[in-house]
């Protein structure tokens, strides 16, 4: 069964536990392939709110946005953050501990997602501890807002953040 299958587009949206690390701009190393994460993020992510400002439009706002679909979750997950559910999820592994679906609560729908996800093996080890994983918090206390101007690509290069993004 494809995850598409698997979970509604509503599971699908609940997944995400919107840190916003997928929207800080990312450099990939020619010849190794590697790609590194920079401290530098959309000019639309509302980082403190842990929002998109467009997120209905953002396609339209900002062409360079890409759409994480159950479809193309396994070419994606490379460069998405280690603790990303979606990531987790292609690659097999339970959600984080900390993951906001498994807050207190007695909401139906959440409740119904937790279900599905035990039964497919991807519940949290020890759920209910709290925060986001330290390096995580590291980058976003030194982000800066891109400026997409003559310099934009020259100023990403220096703000290469090199730690990987547990
Ligand atoms: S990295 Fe994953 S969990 Fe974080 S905002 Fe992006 S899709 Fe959501
Ligand atoms: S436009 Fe896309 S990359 Fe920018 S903040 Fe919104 S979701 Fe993130």
């Amino acid at each position: 069964m494809s995850l598409s299958e698997i979970f509604t587009d509503q599971e699908w949206e609940m997944l995400c536990d919107n840190c916003g690390i997928c929207c800080f701009y990312k450099i990939e190393d020619e010849n190794t392939e590697e790609i590194f994460f920079t401290t530098v993020y959309c000019p639309y992510l509302l980082l403190g709110e842990k929002k998109c400002a467009v997120y209905a439009e953002r396609f339209r706002f900002m062409p360079t946005c890409v759409k994480i679909a159950p479809e193309t979750i396994a070419r994606q997950a490379e460069w998405m953050p280690a603790h990303c559910a979606y990531r987790r999820i292609a690659e097999n592994r339970p959600l984080p501990d900390w993951h906001p679906l498994y807050r207190e609560t007695s909401d139906p729908n959440i409740l119904a997602l937790r279900s599905k996800l035990r039964a497919l093996g991807f519940a949290p080890i020890h759920p209910g501890k709290a925060g986001e994983p330290k390096n995580v918090r590291k980058l976003k206390r030194r982000a800066s807002k891109a400026i997409l101007d003559d310099q934009f690509e020259d100023r990403l290069i220096q703000n290469v953040f090199n730690e990987p993004l547990g």
